[in-house]
C-alpha cells in the first residue's frame, strides 16, 4: 500500500518546501523506494500557464504537456523521474471538475459544498497518483498554513489519515526559525505559532524541518520538540546552503529519512548517497569560472528562468566549472553593445518568452554573438530571435520579424502554423509537451546529442516559416532538426561558428544534475573554450592549482 507524506509550510513563503519535498523524495528513492511527488496549489488559476512569470516564476512543462508549478522541476531533477500533469492540482482545476460534475447532474438534488465535495475531489486527486507501483507519494501543500485559501487542502489532508490509517501517513511541516540580530538569538516563537495553527486544523505534525540562516543548537531543537509535541528525532534543521543539491545530504545527516521510514513502518536499507555526494563535490569544488549572459525579459525574478539556470549549473558541474550568470535586461542590450559591455561574456543564452518587450534587444544580442563568434544558445523564443536576426542582417530581408511582434511584417520568417491560429482559449492553442525531432546526420546537433531522433518539451505557438527555409539553408544557416513529417523546424545552427545553435523546444526541462541537457553541456564547453582564449593566464593558475 502506498504511504503518504504531506509537506506543509508555515511562518513564511519561499522557505524551500518544494526543495524539502524533492530532497526527501531523493533520499527515499536511494533507499530503494518508488517515489512520486505531487503539488497542490491553492490559487484559482486552472494551471500556472496564464500567470505572470514576474510573479510566479517559471511554468514547468511536463512530457505530457502539463503547464505546471516550478516545484515540479525540482521534483523531476531530484528524484530523476518524469512526472505528469497530474502531479499538479490547483484550486481552480479542482473547482472546475466539481462544477462540471454539478452541471452534468451528478449531484442532483444535493447542495454542493466545500466539505465534502471539494475535499473529496482533492482526496481523489491524491489517491489517483497512489497505487501498487508507488511506495511513497509525497504531496506538497502549496501556500502557508494560516492562509484562507489553504483550508480545504488541510482539511482533505487531515481526513486522508482517517481514510488510509495512521501508519500510512506522515505529516512534515517546514517552518522558519529566524535570527533576530539585536538579541543575537534564533527565535522559536514563529514555529510554535505555526504548529499551533496546523494543530487547530487537526493536523499534528510528525516532523518539523526548521529552516534557518545558520545552524541552530540542539537545545533549540529540544525546545521546539517540546512546544510542538514532536519527538526530538523528528525536529531537523536545514540551514541555508550554497548549492541546493546539498539539501538531501543535510536532511539525511539530520536523520529525517530514517525517522520518516520508521514512522511509516517502511523497512529499507540506508540510502546509497555516494553518487549524489560526488555530484555535490563537483558543484561545490568547481574551479574554472565561466560567464554567461542571460538575455531575459523577467530578470528581476530569477525564478522566471529556474530550469535554464539549473541546466547551466548541471552543465557547469559536468565540466568542473562554476557558471556566473550575468542577468541582462533585454531592453538594455543595445546600450550595452554600444559600450562594448557584452565582450566580456563567454557565452550568451537567449531564453524563451512571450510578448514584444525586449525582443529587439534579444535580436541584437544574437547578431553580436553571430558576428563576434560568441557561443550563443537560443531556446524557443531564442530560436525565433536568432532567425529574425539572420533574416535581416545576413539575408537582407528588411523588417523581417515574427508575426507575433509585427503582424504587418513583409517577411514573417516566424509565423503561426494552421491550427495555431485560433487563440480564443489561452490554455488550448500552444504546442505543448514532448515532441520528437529528426536531426540531420552529421550536423552539430546530431553530434551533440549523439543520436538522430530526440525528444524535447515544447511550449509555443509560433514556428519557423517553411516558405523561407531554402533561402536560409543556402546561406549557411542549417535547419538541422525537424519534425518527423519535415514540416516544422526544430533545431537551427550556423555552419561557420563555434556555437550558434537554437531549438524551438525547451531542453532545460529535461536536464538533470548528473545528466545535463546535451545542448547546455555543449554550449558550456564552447563558452569554456572562449574563457580560456580570453584569459589564458587565469586558466594556467587553475591548472597549477589542480596539478
Ligand atoms: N512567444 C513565442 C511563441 O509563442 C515563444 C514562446 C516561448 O519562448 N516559450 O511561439
Amino acid at each position: 500500500m502506498t504511504r503518504h507524506i504531506f509537506v506543509t509550510g508555515g511562518v513564511a513563503s519561499s522557505l524551500g518546501k518544494g526543495l524539502t519535498a524533492a530532497s526527501l523524495g531523493r533520499l527515499l528513492k536511494q533507499r530503494g523506494l518508488r517515489v512520486v511527488i505531487q503539488k497542490l496549489d491553492p490559487y484559482i488559476n486552472v494551471d500556472p500557464g496564464t500567470m505572470n512569470p514576474f510573479e510566479h516564476g517559471e511554468v514547468f512543462v511536463t512530457d505530457d504537456g502539463g503547464e505546471t508549478d516550478l516545484d515540479l522541476g525540482h521534483y523531476e531533477r531530484f528524484i530523476d523521474e518524469n512526472l505528469t500533469r497530474d502531479s499538479n492540482a490547483t484550486t481552480g482545476s479542482i473547482y472546475s471538475t466539481v462544477i462540471a460534475a454539478e452541471r452534468h447532474g451528478e449531484y442532483l438534488g444535493r447542495t454542493v459544498q466545500v466539505i465534502p465535495h471539494i475535499t473529496d475531489e482533492i482526496k481523489r486527486r491524491i489517491r489517483s497518483l497512489a497505487g501498487d507501483e508507488v511506495d511513497v507519494l509525497i504531496t506538497e501543500v502549496g501556500g502557508t498554513v494560516g492562509d484562507i485559501e489553504i483550508l480545504p487542502f488541510l482539511e482533505a489532508v487531515r481526513q486522508f489519515r482517517l481514510d488510509v490509517g495512521d501508519h500510512n501517513v506522515c505529516y512534515v511541516h517546514v517552518t522558519l526559525v529566524p535570527y533576530i540580530g539585536p538579541s543575537g538569538e534564533h527565535k522559536t516563537k514563529p514555529t510554535q505559532h505555526s504548529v499551533t495553527e496546523l494543530r487547530a486544523a487537526g493536523i499534528q505534525p510528525h516532523a518539523i524541518v526548521c529552516r534557518s540562516d545558520e545552524p541552530i543548537s540542539d537545545d533549540l531543537e529540544r525546545k521546539i520538540s517540546r512546544l510542538s509535541n514532536v519527538p526530538f528525532e523528528g525536529v531537523v534543521n536545514a540551514p541555508d546552503v550554497d548549492s541546493l543539491y546539498e539539501i538531501p545530504l543535510i536532511l539525511h545527516d539530520e536523520g529525517l529519512d530514517g525517522y520518516i521510514c520508521k514512522t511509516l513502518d517502511l523497512e529499507t536499507t540506508p540510502p546509497d548517497l555516494a553518487e549524489w555526494r560526488a555530484l555535490v563535490d563537483r558543484v561545490v569544488g568547481a574551479s574554472a569560472l565561466v560567464r554567461v549572459g542571460l538575455i531575459g525579459k523577467y530578470v528581476s525574478l530569477v525564478d522566471a528562468y529556474l530550469s535554464v539556470v539549473e541546466a547551466l549549473n548541471h552543465a557547469g558541474a559536468h565540466h568542473g566549472a562554476q557558471v556566473e550568470i550575468d542577468w541582462i535586461q533585454a531592453e538594455d542590450v543595445e546600450g550595452l553593445l554600444a559600450e562594448g559591455r557584452l565582450r566580456d561574456l563567454d557565452g550568451i543564452v537567449i531564453p524563451g518568452g512571450f510578448g514584444e518587450r525586449g525582443v529587439e534587444g534579444k535580436i541584437a544580442a544574437a547578431g553580436f554573438a553571430r558576428e563576434h563568434h560568441v557561443p550563443c544558445l537560443g531556446l524557443c523564443l531564442g530560436l525565433q530571435c536568432m532567425t529574425v536576426e539572420f533574416a535581416r542582417n545576413a539575408l537582407g530581408l528588411e523588417r523581417a520579424n515574427s508575426s507575433e511582434f509585427d503582424p504587418a511584417t513583409p517577411h514573417p520568417v516566424i509565423d503561426l502554423m494552421g491550427s495555431q491560429r485560433d487563440v480564443s482559449d489561452m490554455g488550448g492553442t500552444m504546442r505543448l509537451g514532448a515532441y520528437v525531432a529528426q536531426l540531420r546526420s552529421g550536423s552539430q546537433v546530431a553530434q551533440i546529442y549523439g543520436e538522430e531522433v530526440v525528444s524535447e518539451r515544447h511550449r509555443h505557438r509560433y514556428e519557423f516559416n517553411p516558405r523561407y527555409r531554402a533561402r536560409f539553408e543556402e546561406s549557411g544557416f542549417s535547419c538541422s532538426g525537424e519534425s518527423p513529417d519535415g514540416r516544422l523546424v526544430e533545431f537551427i545552427e550556423l555552419d561557420d561558428h563555434p556555437f550558434w545553435i537554437a531549438t524551438q523546444a525547451h531542453p532545460e526541462f529535461k536536464s538533470r544534475p548528473d545528466r545535463p541537457a546535451p545542448l547546455f553541456r555543449a554550449f558550456l564547453e564552447a563558452a569554456l573554450h572562449r574563457a580560456e582564449g580570453r584569459n589564458p593566464q587565469l586558466l594556467q593558475v587553475d591548472a597549477d592549482a589542480v596539478g
